[in-house]
């Protein structure tokens, strides 16, 4: 529905909010053509200006966007984590706890250029996290950006387990196989060994993977900080389901945008069920 204008929200069964989850959802709500779904989305738009300009395609020449979108080959025909692995961070856990993607490459940061020498980079994923950070309002103007504080490896659990993956990648590194590739570690770097020295390097170099969760967690309606029951219906709000990563409530052993669809889909049998708890259950 979108580009259309909009119009009263009593013409329709469903208004749908959302990205990855909100798709989903509205395709499987109007998959009916009796349901009448309206989809807002208010995600960026296509933002590369030269795309648009009648003489912007002397800049994509050699583009690889270009490349990708016209001839499906270049750099953008790989994916950037070319192996994943889970394992143990320590043996004392009952199941992987640490995800690892693996990449043919090394930057600085995302969306800083490739570094000038061949690499890999194990970036490592604490699947567990048990610090707990914060989203808060910076202003009561509803357009201003919130105040998002992840507060990374504040616990001693945390801390421990980034210094074990840390280890656990070096050995790795160091195994056999890989000597004839002569590989020198570069971040962290071979003085740092202790581990005071190896959680201030996992500080400075971690960063997110973008699995954001948990912002209106399901859960018992009694429950101090949920924000959804267990049929996503949000709690004290009649006519409201909230159907995206915000309500797992805790990380997924792995990537989120597969369980985010699942959720969606879950959603969509619940919003179109007439027996709603049967099928929650
Ligand atoms: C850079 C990046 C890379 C990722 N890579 C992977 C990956 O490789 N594999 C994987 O499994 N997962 C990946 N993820 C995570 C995955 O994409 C997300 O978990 C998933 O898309 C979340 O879906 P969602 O429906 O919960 O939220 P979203 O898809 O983010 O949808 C939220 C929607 O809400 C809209 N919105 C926000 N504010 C408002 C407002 N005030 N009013 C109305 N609408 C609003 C937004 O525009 C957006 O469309 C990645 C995420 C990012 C950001």
């Amino acid at each position: 529905m979108s580009g259309q204008a909009p119009a009263q929200a009593g013409e329709f069964d469903f208004i749908v909010v959302g990205g990855t989850a909100g798709g989903l959802l509205a395709n499987r709500l109007s998959a009916d053509p009796a349901n009448r779904v309206l989809l807002l989305e208010v995600g960026g738009g296509d933002c590369y200006i030269w795309f648009h300009v009648p003489v912007g395609y002397l800049f994509l020449i050699g583009n690889p966007r270009v490349e990708f979108v016209l001839f499906r080959r270049g750099p953008l025909t790989m994916a950037p984590s070319q192996l994943g692995l889970f394992a143990k961070s320590d043996p004392r856990f009952s199941t992987a706890n640490a995800q690892f993607h693996v990449q043919p490459l090394s930057l600085d940061k995302f969306g800083e250029p490739l570094g000038p020498f061949a690499a890999l980079t194990a970036s490592v994923c604490n699947l567990r996290p048990t610090s707990r950070g914060a989203v808060r309002l910076a202003s009561p103007d509803p357009l201003a950006p919130p105040e998002i504080d992840p507060n990374y490896l504040s616990t001693d659990e945390d801390r421990r387990v980034a210094v074990d993956s840390l280890r656990r990648v070096r050995r790795i590194v160091g195994q056999p196989a890989l000597q004839r590739f002569k590989p020198e570690k570069f971040r962290p770097g071979p003085a740092l060994h202790g581990d005071e020295e190896l959680v201030r390097a996992a500080g400075e170099i971690g960063t997110t993977i973008f699995h954001s969760f948990g912002t209106a967690r399901m859960g018992l309606a009694d429950e101090s900080m949920a924000g959804v029951d267990v049929f996503l219906s949000v709690i004290g709000c009649e006519g409201l389901t909230i159907a995206d990563a915000s309500v797992m409530p805790m990380i997924t052993s792995g990537n989120t945008n597969f369980p985010v669809l699942m959720i969606a889909e879950k959603a969509a049998e619940l919003l179109l069920s007439a027996d709603r708890k049967a099928l929650a259950a």
